[in-house]
Order: structure tokens, then sequence, then C-alpha cells
């Protein structure tokens, strides 16, 4: 029996890995949960899978579930979320919190070697010279990719070593504004952007999408997480999101992975992994009603994100936390009504250009670095 943590089960990923663990009950069981405001979702949860440990956002709920759960070990806040990455008796953490504010949960687990399946990408980007040193001292410690292009690739590379690799194609759905103008976008509205012709999940990644912002993320955390160069890294535009991601080797034979647009087989498979599994929650991709698999270049005069990302990735250091932040930023921005879409663009773009990159020696320096991005951007944008 696989004990798993939790962090972020109110979110999409999160209950999609219910759904996953619940279709497994003699394999795993639910040790943490953590959710942040969703109070009733959580809750539900809590009834439903018997976790040991609990964490919430604030601490006056945190006070409500213990006086409902005098039995349960509960916690608040990014204090609490980082001694829920720690938990002893866990076998599996689950980062499926949305934002940076997961990278110090995510420390806390690699420092108690744990398995780290990883869907938090921005921890990856913000801190992955970091966490990937950090790897290094606690060698048992292990990431499994849950992103479903990092998954693709993962299993692509099943077998093969790593200078085998000749490059990285991660493969993208282009969006719900794929094949529109500058002029098209510069008015489009929030719903506009929230709708994802292929995934349905939570709100910060589907803007990510729109933007091609999660492409960006995506090639970075690729790099650290597979140590491929940026020279070897290419996105390609495919719009029925079959194809997870491909991986090119050196012999020219490229390995793909496929299977319906749907996060429960890469959660699965990073609980699993090295092993696969049946599960009634997975759905088979029937090819006979499959009509095409297309593939087109990324028009990078229009979607920004993922030439900015080549960029701030190239550059290192604390360039990549710096495009992380303000995007964050600009996002939230974006979704309150502040700012126009195509602002989210000159926003990484200014913040990263005003940027010194710096040596990152410690957790602080990520730290320090994601604040003042965040302050200014709030500074100069947030205030209308
Ligand atoms: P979501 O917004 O649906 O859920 C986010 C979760 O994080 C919720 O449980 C929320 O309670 C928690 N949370 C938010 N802010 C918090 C805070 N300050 N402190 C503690 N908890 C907080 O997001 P999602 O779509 O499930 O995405 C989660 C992560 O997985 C993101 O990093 C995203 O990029 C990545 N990811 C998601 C998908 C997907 O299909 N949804 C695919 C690939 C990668
Ligand atoms: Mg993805």
């Amino acid at each position: 029996m696989k004990s798993i943590t939790i962090l972020g089960s109110t979110g999409s990923i999160g209950t999609n890995a219910l759904k996953v663990i619940d279709a497994k009950r003699d394999e795993f069981q639910v040790l943490g949960l953590s959710g942040y405001s969703n109070f009733d979702l959580l809750k539900e949860q809590i009834e439903k899978f018997n976790p040991k440990y609990i964490c919430i956002g604030s601490e006056e709920k945190a006070e409500i579930l213990k006086e409902l759960y005098p039995n349960k070990i509960i916690y608040s806040g990014d204090e609490g979320l980082k001694t829920m990455g720690a938990l002893d008796e866990a076998d599996i953490v689950l980062t499926a919190i949305s934002g940076s504010v997961g990278i110090e949960a995510t420390v806390e687990a690699i420092k108690k070697e744990k398995r780290i399946a990883l869907a938090n990408k921005e921890t990856m980007v913000a801190a992955g010279e970091y966490i990937n040193r950090l790897l290094k001292e606690y060698p048992k410690a292990e990431i499994i990719p849950v992103d479903s292009e990092h998954s693709a690739l993962f299993q692509s590379m099943q077998g093969s070593k790593e200078n085998e690799v000749k490059t990285l194609i991660i493969t993208a759905s282009g969006g719900t504004f794929r094949g529109k103008t500058l002029e098209d976008l510069k008015d489009v509205t929030v719903e506009q952007a929230l709708k994802h012709p292929n995934w349905s999940m939570g709100k910060k990644i589907t803007i990510d999408s729109s933007t091609l912002v999660n492409k960006g993320l995506e090639v970075i955390e690729a790099h650290m997480l597979f140590n491929i160069a940026y020279e070897n890294i290419e996105v390609l535009v495919h719009p029925q999101s079959i194809i997870h991601s491909m991986v090119e080797f050196k012999d020219t034979s490229i390995i793909a992975q496929l299977g319906v647009p749907d996060m429960k087989l890469p959660i699965q498979y990073a609980f699993t992994y090295p092993r696969r599994e049946e599960s009634p929650e997975l759905e088979r991709l029937n090819l006979r009603t499959l009509k095409e698999l297309t593939f087109d270049q990324v028009d990078n005069k229009v979607f920004k994100g993922v030439e900015l990302a080549f960029k701030a990735g190239k550059i290192g250091k604390t360039m990549p936390c710096v495009f992380n932040s303000a995007n964050e930023v600009a996002v939230e921005l974006f979704l309150k009504g502040k700012i126009k879409f195509l602002e989210i663009y000159e926003i990484i773009e200014n913040a990263m250009n005003k940027h010194c990159a710096e040596e990152i020696d410690s957790l602080d320096i990520i730290k320090k670095v994601d604040t003042n991005t965040r302050k200014w951007v709030y500074d100069n944008y947030g205030t209308n």
C-alpha cells in the first residue's frame, strides 16, 4: 500500500488524482490533503478519503476543521504546506498547487527523499537549478513528471540513455486562440481566454495555454528535468492533443506517447512507475475514429510566450524565476480585468529586461527575486 500526500487536492489535478486513487484503493491510500480556500470541497474529500493530515490556507478555517475532526492533524498556511511536504509516512507527494508557492514544500519532500509526482511546473521553472543541485544531495529522492508533455517525454525515453537523445519535441494544442492575429487578440475577454479546446484545467494554466506561456514554462521544465540543451528542445503545434510529446534519438528514430487528453494517465503513471496498470478511470484511444494528426509551427510573432521562455532559459540563473513570477502576476491581473491580454507578454518582457540574472546559491535568492518581480509588476501595472 502506498501512502500519498496531495498538495492542492481541491484543484483540477488534485481532484483527478483522487479519482485515480479511488479506483485503486487496494494499492493507494491518502495520507494528507491540502486545499486553500475551497473549504466545502476539502471537507468532502476528507470525509471520503479519511486522511491523517490536512492543511488549509487560513488559520481560522484550520480551527473549524480541528473542531470537526479532533482526531486529525491539521495545519495551515505556507508553514503547514512545508510540513505536509515532509511527512515521514508518505511514499509519494503529488505537488498540484498552482504557482510558485509550491517550491518550499517540494524542497522539503526532496530532503525527505520522497517520490515527487510533479504537476507544479512553476517549481521547476523558478527553482530548477536549485532543485537539481538538491537532487544530487538527496539521491534517493525522485521526481516523476505529471505534466502530460513531460510524462510523454519521460515515457518515450524509457530504456534509452541520456546521451542517445537528440531532440525533445514538445507538442502544443495551440490554445484557444490558435490562428489568431495580434489585431484579433487586442481586446479578447477573460471568458474567451478561459475556453480551452481540449483540456479542462485550473484558470491560471488555462490562461497560460492561451498565451502559450504554458508551453514556454514547459520548455524550461523539460530542460531542467531532462538536462537537454535548449538548442535541442522544439515546440510543435499539434491541435488534436493526441501525441503528448516525442523524443527524437540520434539514430533518427522518433518515439511518441499517444493517448486521449486526460491527466489521469500521467498522474497514475507517476504513482505506479515503473509499472503500468489498468484502471476503469482510463479511457482507451480509438485510433479508428481518429481522422488526422496534424503539426504546425508556433506563430512566434503573435504568441511570444515560447520565445520569451527560451530567452529566459538560455540566460538561466534567476531569469526563469522572473519569467515565471512576472507571468503569475500578469495572469492574476488579466483575470481581474486590470490589464489586456497582450499586456501579459509586455509585462514578462519588461520584467526580464530590467532584471540582471543572479547566481542561485540559496532558496532565499529565488524568494527575493520572486518578491521583487511581483512587487514591480503590481506597482507598474496593478494600480489601474
Ligand atoms: P487549480 O487552480 O485547479 O488548483 C490549484 C490548487 O492549489 C488548489 O487545490 C488550490 O487550493 C491550491 N492553491 C492555490 N493557491 C494556493 C496557495 N497560495 N497555498 C496553498 N494552496 C494553494 O490548478 P491545476 O490546474 O490543478 O494546476 C495545478 C498545477 O499543475 C499547476 O502548476 C499547473 O501548471 C500544473 N498542471 C496542471 C494541469 C491540468 O490539467 N490542470 C496539467 C499540467 C500541469
Ligand atoms: Mg502540459
